[in-house]
């Protein structure tokens, strides 16, 4: 099951379950749309992977399934290319 992190990576952005901005790799590495695709590249800077949109869990679901709230930052961000 997905953990459904509550924010980005890089900028902190807040990214709710019901966010269509949310972006993930393989190991749920999460970024928001704006940093996946204009820093990132759509790779992901931890483990390589490719970025891709993060499903979103039926409301229904979510009170029994909640998403996580644990925070996970980059210690230094992510860096711009160049
Ligand atoms: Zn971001
Ligand atoms: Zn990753």
């Amino acid at each position: 099951m997905l953990e459904l992190r509550p924010n980005c990576e890089c900028c902190d952005k807040d990214l709710p379950a019901a966010s269509a901005e949310a972006r993930i790799c393989s190991f749920e590495c999460t970024f928001c749309a704006d940093c996946a695709e204009t820093v990132l590249q759509g790779i992901c800077p931890n483990c390589g992977g490719e970025l891709v949109a993060r499903p979103r869990r039926p409301d229904g679901k979510l009170a029994k399934f909640p998403a996580s709230v644990q925070r996970v930052r980059k210690a230094q961000g992510c860096a711009s290319p160049g």
